[in-house]
């Protein structure tokens, strides 16, 4: 993450970013090692650790799945517009930097609801000169608003396909708020070719620990509700999977020149997948 010290001050005029309870953007920054963070969340992130210390290889794995999936896209699908809904707060490489790598005239939308990702947004907009990023403050589950900020940005052209993905986020949509409708919503508008990409945490492992840890999220005011693997593969109703289908994400399309991979399933406990709009 960006800051270069633990955020302990208050920023000035930040009063909306609820400083006085945990963050999901800043636990998820504590775990992957990140300064972006508040005591609130470090605290709430702890508590999470004792319950489950492969929290921090599960956020790992997770960036990782961000990497290879948007590098697949790139490379292998000739994607070259990405939307990026729950971004997270700037983590280096960033999604632009990584398809950019692949393709430097890609163009990438970030979205996110959280105003300390805006705060550091500025990561998220050094573009390649040939390509261009954009960022809108939206939240997923109003997708007609955030499809429609998207769109003024003018980063995306929505009559050729795009690559959807929505990492480490739907578990932070219980089924009280429509995930699949909100998933539904977004990939109609979506060109066929286009992609979705989605990672997301599951109990199917260790069912009491996640019970813990879904607890001290709600207990903190974030509504949170983990999935099981059926449950997970039904975001993907009516795209067509790219193989190996939803897998615990370690297990997505593993890069031989990364070696070998000692995490096992529990301690990622996070399927991902890719699929494709026909
Ligand atoms: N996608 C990144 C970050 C995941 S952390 C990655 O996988 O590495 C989850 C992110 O989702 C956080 O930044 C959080 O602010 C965002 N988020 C949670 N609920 C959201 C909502 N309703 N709308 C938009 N973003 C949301």
């Amino acid at each position: 993450s960006e800051a270069a010290e633990p955020l302990d001050e208050p920023a000035a005029g930040a009063d909306r970013l609820r400083q006085d309870r945990p963050h999901s953007a800043r636990m998820y920054d504590y775990y992957l090692g990140g300064k972006t963070n508040y005591a609130v969340d470090r605290a709430a992130a702890e508590a999470v650790i004792r319950q489950f210390p492969a929290i921090r290889t599960t956020a790992r794995v997770n960036r990782a799945f961000v990497h290879r999936s948007a590098r697949f896209l790139a490379r292998e699908r000739g994607i070259t517009q990405f939307l990026d809904i729950g971004t997270g707060i700037p983590t280096a490489p960033n999604l632009h930097e990584v398809v950019q790598r692949e393709v430097p005239q890609a163009r990438v939308a970030y979205a996110d609801n959280d105003p300390i990702v805006l705060v550091y947004a500025d990561s998220l907009l050094g573009s390649s000169p040939e390509g261009r990023t954009d960022y809108v403050e939206a939240d997923v589950s109003e997708p007609d608003a955030l499809m429609a900020a998207v769109e003024a940005t003018g980063c995306l052209d929505f009559k050729r396909p795009v690559g959807l993905s929505m990492n480490a986020l739907l578990h932070f949509l219980p089924d009280d708020r429509d995930p699949y409708g909100v998933v539904a919503a977004l990939t109609d508008r979506l060109a066929p070719g286009s992609y979705l990409s989605l990672s997301h945490c599951t109990p199917d492992f260790a069912p009491e620990v996640w019970a813990q840890i879904v607890d001290i999220y709600v207990k903190g005011g974030t509504p949170t509700q983990v999935r099981t693997r059926e449950e997970v593969v039904r975001f993907f109703d009516g795209l067509v999977l790219e193989e190996p289908g939803v897998v615990v994400a370690h297990q997505w399309r593993p890069e031989p020149a990364s070696g070998p991979s000692l995490v096992t399933d529990a301690e990622v406990s996070l399927y991902a997948g890719v699929a494709r709009k026909e």
